[in-house]
């Protein structure tokens, strides 16, 4: 029997060079974060899950059967986020946000749990952006909002974009459609799936996204949200359209995309892409209102919206190789003997104080080995230090894109190699 101890079920390992391509988007997200006012929050992995119960709401997939809670020494029970709105509405709750600047601007780049039935694109350790904007109640934010997740995909060359709105109604709305929708669905109830028919007692609205065929096709004649807005919901639905309509955002209205949270009010919106790598958990990003979970949390009444993206299935989707993400060293020093080593290391640190790239080799190995290696990492240049270059004092630098040749004073090498890579 092997003794090997393997990650946990839907936990991954993110191995270079792989994980350059996830700085790369993630240093994509904080530029255009930032140029949108967004700032960073970080808070703990593990919550009350009460917090959770609260937020996200009891008769949630998520809260029902998705979330690793379990009771700490003290007897507390904890869960571990499966999402970060409720996070940082606790957070901006506890701080007292409200009181220190009338708009708040938040982001995140963090890890979430939920433990779901794994496939391509969904994992029960995966990682999410998300954005979230306190104190502005006008529908123009949710658009910029929408604007600023698909420009983000759309500069990173993901195919097949497109956003889909809707507004799930805020007020009296959801309760009214609520009641139409239960009474279109109760003489269907037999002909629902299960967890449909569950749902027709806990969370009715949760049956518009039930993917079974035999529930869609129910679904297909069921009254729309749209029908069932107030004045105040439908204006506030119509001008989100008209800004995204302003921006040249390219959106659907799909009264059926509902999300899975029971705290949105008003505008919901998702981004989905058809890049074939995505299969069917196609959803890249969702978001929406949220205007009355800072209260639910003991808070002042501030309108919010967010939004949040799933990295994993960014990554799947944005073009390009990994390993020509990461790049190869600036500098490879080959050195033959410990004394060559040695001023090899000398050397590299003073180009490495330049801020680049430089590797040498510390292995006892011959030069041909070592150019091999440095061919390998894909080095820009090399130089080879032996006897004599320690000697002169004098080495040559190789281009290894051209195979030029650069003659240099060993204690010049970092302004040398600044000028031949500024070239
Ligand atoms: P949600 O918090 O459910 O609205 O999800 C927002 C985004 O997070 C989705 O559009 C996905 O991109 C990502 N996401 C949600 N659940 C998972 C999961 N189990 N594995 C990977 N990504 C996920």
């Amino acid at each position: 029997m092997s003794n090997k101890i393997s990650s946990v079920r839907g936990m991954n390992d993110l191995l270079p060079p792989e994980s350059a391509k996830w700085h790369f988007f993630e240093s994509r997200c904080r530029a255009v974060l930032a140029r949108h006012g967004y700032a960073e929050i970080r808070t703990p992995v593990v919550e009350s899950t009460a917090l959770f119960a609260r937020g996200i709401g009891e008769a949630t997939d998520i809260v029902e059967k998705e979330m690793y809670t379990f009771l700490d020494r003290g007897d507390r029970s904890l869960t571990m986020r499966p999402e970060m709105t409720a996070s940082c509405a606790r957070a901006y709750v506890e701080h007292s946000l409200h009181m220190r600047e009338p708009v708040t601007r938040w982001f995140y780049i963090a890890p979430m749990f939920r433990y779901e039935r794994m496939q391509t694109g969904r994992y029960r350790q995966f990682w999410q952006v998300g954005a979230e904007a306190y104190g502005i109640a006008e529908p123009t934010i949710d658009a910029e909002q929408i604007a600023m997740l698909h420009a983000l995909y759309l500069e990173l060359g993901v195919p097949g974009l497109s956003v889909s709105v809707n507004s799930v109604g805020a007020g009296d709305d959801r309760p009214r459609y609520r009641q139409a929708l239960v009474d279109y669905l109760s003489p269907h109830r037999a002909a629902l799936c299960a967890d449909c028919q569950r749902r027709l007692e806990t969370n009715p609205l949760r049956i518009l996204d039930c993917k079974v065929p035999t529930c869609k096709t129910i679904i297909a004649g069921a009254p729309s949200i749209l029908d069932h807005l107030g004045a105040e919901s439908r204006g506030h639905f119509e001008a989100v359209q008209a800004a995204l309509a302003v921006l040249g955002v390219p959106f659907h209205v799909d009264p059926s995309a509902v999300r899975g949270l029971d705290y949105y009010t008003g505008t919901v919106f998702e981004l989905v892409s058809s890049s074939s790598e995505l299969g069917t958990q196609n959803v890249l990003a969702g978001g929406g209102r949220y205007d009355t979970l800072i209260e639910r949390f003991g808070g002042p009444a501030i309108p919010a919206v967010g939004w949040a993206l799933g990295i994993e299935r960014a990554i799947l989707t944005i073009p390009g190789d990994a390993a020509t993400l990461a790049g190869g060293p600036v500098l490879y020093i080959a050195a033959l003997g410990k004394a060559a080593r040695l001023e090899a290391m000398r050397l590299a640190a003073a180009v490495r104080a330049t801020g680049a790239w430089v590797e040498i080799e510390h292995r006892e190995v011959g030069m041909k080995a070592q150019f091999k290696r440095a061919d390998k990492l894909g080095a820009r240049f090399t130089l080879a230090i032996g006897d004599d270059e320690l000697g002169s004092g004098r080495g040559q630098i190789r281009d290894m894109r051209g195979g030029q040749q650069t003659e240099l004073a060993l204690a010049d090498i970092a302004t040398v190699i600044a000028r031949l890579t500024a070239a």
